[in-house]
């Protein structure tokens, strides 16, 4: 009977199986089954070499697969035969640095179940708000380099206690290896800092002091998992308008915390796949549809700038789960501790000295924060789960692809900028790193790139670049080093993007609608539909431009726009138009942008469907001068109603064009037709533009695979709208889930093409 021959086996396993509980699980089963041998982490993988019955060898296989701890995903799982050898036991054995190879870096994960019931529990870890395990914890925020071992990350500076080291070392304990893990007793620990209050560090008194504070209003700075958060009372319409203030943020939604999920059911609609984000264990802000809730405690009005949608979040640190139970508020604003435009704070000393004069508290922590995270940021859209803002509890989980992507660095854009790095079949898409524009960010920025070059040991070989010539971003990559420069246009990186993260590699249709992004004819392009593949692009066709009087002021400034707009179909004499646009405006400030256009002077081009967006949501009333990005669109998605199916007229040739679309609002406006009726109008005709240009592309090619990407997909409606279209029309569609549709997944795309023209020679 071969099920009963005894012999020997290699495992190899790669992905994520380190720092996430996979050895002590492969413990577990091994004496489950009766094996003896040995698992190891190394650089590359998780080595397991197992003796035992074939039968017995089996299920140890199919259990590994299939019973998992939450947080692992197995990538690849070889097995081979091996001369028979006799293990006393099972053992786990010590690390091992063989290659520069690596496994994958975990995430950071939010605290488990068994750690938040230790908590309640007498002894070290009663209301220890740095209790974790092997399923739950710090992981990449406090990694300094790999293997992952506790020398290796920030705990390094606390000893364990003999307790904790006991079950550190005991296979059966949901501690074993768990690299953070700590106590009362030898732990890290929160140190409450406030004015006339001497520095306590007792966490009963410390969550007394600031719940209390919080329930009347304060302000108060709390040391988190990847960097500083101010909260205050979500209920509470001063308070958060003096965070407001406090962190000069004029209009940009905040983030909400919910006590737990009833609660927030009870202010946001909330389907199943929303829950599941909110509840997992990476713990993102999901954005979600805010409740009409009449009955007192209210949500103020300054939260989410007038928008449907609020950004909600469960607990995920033990202090989050200490702090509600102290709370009377069931609801807290937590939004990143900074100054706008700036990156979140993560050191205790520079937190002091820039937020001591404007909170009411401060609670800080003495782990330090290696790896600087913000909260991620998720929306669900055509029945998935769609990363916005990429970071805690997604990276640094890298992209698979087939290309080889070895030694490629990958600068980004120059807003909400993320970069990139290769290592062999895997992309490393950096944590969020924010808008280049400060030298905070900046600098931010440089540290993070070297971070993730010593931490995944790239030895760089290839940069590439967007084509702008101001992005830092593209100053930073030249500036580099001497290597081969790939410099990759906008809009292709966009598209190219989405392909990776579905693995294609051919000739797609792909619609690239966005805000800006550098054109290779110099003008601003931002509505490219394209057939491309991952090496090279050709626009068919594009929105056509749009005067932008005064550059960039007119992103900031949507009034411009709608102006421009208005001068294509109406010429001067839109100053004599019967609408509220034209009777409030200033007739000089109008005359004077009539005059620029005229005359061509400070007028480029842009094709940005962001900047038709805008100009339609200004012909509405609804945003005048931006307070945030992409306020205009946002205000515009927020008003449209799913059952209509009106749509306005449009012209395409060589281009699309929208002069009989902005007649038609203007008529809709004067005959005195509701802002969400024309809301909808327009969505329906931008979701009629898609198909109709995706639709002649693929006569004319043949190509039926349709690829979106770009900012402008964030709007749900026109998401899932262009979707079903084409789908019903049977293309193949794909948009981006895992890896932002906005700029921060160009770096992606930058990669991948690199990596491509690497492969072809054509660098
Ligand atoms: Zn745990
Ligand atoms: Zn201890
Ligand atoms: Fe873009």
């Amino acid at each position: 009977m071969d099920i009963l021959i005894e012999k020997s086996v290699e495992i190899l396993v790669t992905g994520l199986v380190q720092g996430v509980g996979f050895r002590p699980f492969v413990f577990r089963i091994a004496t489950q089954f009766g094996l003896s041998g040995w698992v190891q982490n190394t650089n590359e993988n998780v080595r397991i070499q197992i003796t035992g019955k074939s039968l017995n060898i089996n299920q140890f296989i199919n259990n590994l697969k299939s019973g998992l701890p939450p947080a692992a995903m197995i990538e690849d799982l070889s097995v081979k035969e091996i001369d028979r050898s006799e293990f006393s036991g099972f053992r786990i054995l010590g690390s091992n640095d063989i290659s520069d190879q690596i496994t994958e870096i975990s995430p950071d994960i939010a605290v488990c179940h068994d750690c938040l019931e230790d908590m309640n529990q007498p002894g070290t870890r009663h209301d220890y708000a740095f209790v974790n395990c092997t399923n739950c914890g710090p992981r990449f925020t406090i990694i300094q380099d790999l293997p992952y071992d506790r020398a290796k990350t920030t705990m390094n500076s606390f000893a364990l206690c003999p307790d904790c080291l006991a079950e550190y070392e005991t296979i059966s304990d949901r501690r074993f290896h768990a690299q953070p893990t700590a106590c009362i007793k030898c732990g890290p620990h929160y140190e409450l800092v406030a004015e006339n209050i001497s520095v306590s560090t007792n966490i009963g008194d410390i969550l007394i002091h600031i719940s209390t504070l919080i329930d009347n209003g304060g302000i108060v700075l709390i040391k988190g998992l990847g960097g500083m958060h101010l909260a205050c009372d979500a209920f509470n319409e001063g308070a958060v308008s003096r965070l407001r203030e406090l962190k000069n943020r004029e209009g940009k939604p905040f983030a909400v915390m919910f006590s737990d999920i009833d609660n927030l059911k009870l202010y946001a609609d909330i389907d199943p796949l929303e829950e599941q984000s909110l509840t997992s264990w990476r713990r993102p802000i999901v954005l979600l549809k805010k409740k009409i809730h009449l009955t007192p405690p209210t949500l103020t009005s300054g939260l989410n700038a007038g928008l449907d949608l609020l950004g909600v979040m469960l607990p995920y640190m033990p202090v989050h789960f200490l702090l509600f139970r102290q709370l009377k508020t069931a609801a807290i604003v937590l939004t990143s501790g900074n100054f706008s435009n700036e990156p979140i704070l993560i050191d205790n000393q520079q937190a002091i000295k820039m937020f001591s004069p404007h909170v009411d508290a401060m609670v800080l922590h003495n782990r330090e924060i290696y790896n600087r995270t913000d909260d991620s940021v998720v929306k669900i859209m055509a029945g998935k789960e769609r990363v916005f803002r990429r970071s805690r509890g997604y990276v640094p989980t890298p992209v698979r692809t087939a290309l080889n992507m070895e030694g490629i660095v990958a600068f980004g854009a120059e807003l909400t900028n993320c970069f990139c790095v290769g290592k062999g079949h895997k992309a490393f898409l950096s944590q969020h790193i924010g808008d280049l524009q400060g030298i905070e960010t900046t600098q931010f920025y440089e540290n993070t790139i070297e971070q993730f070059i010593k931490l995944f040991r790239i030895k760089p070989a290839m940069i590439a670049i967007d084509m702008h010539p101001d992005y830092i971003s593209t100053k930073t990559g030249l500036s580099y080093s001497n290597l081969p420069i790939v410099s990759v246009q906008h809009h292709h990186a966009h598209i190219a993007s989405c392909m990776v993260e579905h693995r294609l590699d051919e000739r797609v249709i792909g619609i690239a609608l966005d805000g800006t992004g550098y054109g290779t004819d110099g003008n601003t392009w931002g509505s490219e539909f394209m057939v491309c593949d991952l090496n090279e692009f050709e626009r068919v066709s594009h929105f056509e431009y749009l005067p932008m009087p005064g550059g960039d002021l007119a992103a900031e400034q949507p009034w411009r726009m709608a102006i421009a707009s208005l001068y294509q179909v109406f010429g001067a004499d839109l100053l004599n138009l019967e609408i509220p646009f034209i009777k409030q405006m200033d007739t000089d400030k109008a005359s004077l942008i009539i005059q620029m256009m005229a005359k061509n002077i400070n007028c480029p081009l842009t094709s940005g469907a962001g900047r038709l967006f805008d100009a339609v949501a200004a012909l509405l009333g609804l945003v005048h001068e931006a307070t945030f990005q992409a306020e205009g669109p946002m205000r515009l998605e927020s008003l449209v109603k799913p059952e209509s199916i009106d749509q306005y007229s449009f012209t395409i040739d060589n281009t699309i064009q929208f002069q009989s679309t902005i007649l038609g609002i203007v008529e809709d406006i004067t005959n005195g037709i509701q802002p969400d009726t024309i809301a909808t109008k327009f969505h329906n005709t931008i979701i009629s533009v898609i198909f109709s240009c995706a639709n002649t592309i693929r006569m004319n090619t043949g190509i039926n695979k349709a690829v979106l990407s770009g900012g402008v997909f964030q709007n749900k409606y026109l998401l899932e709208g262009a979707t079903n279209l084409l789908e019903k029309n049977n293309f193949e569609v794909f948009s981006q889930a895992s890896v932002p549709t906005n700029d921060g997944g160009i770096a992606l795309g930058q990669l991948a093409v690199a990596a491509k023209r690497r492969e072809l020679k054509c660098v």
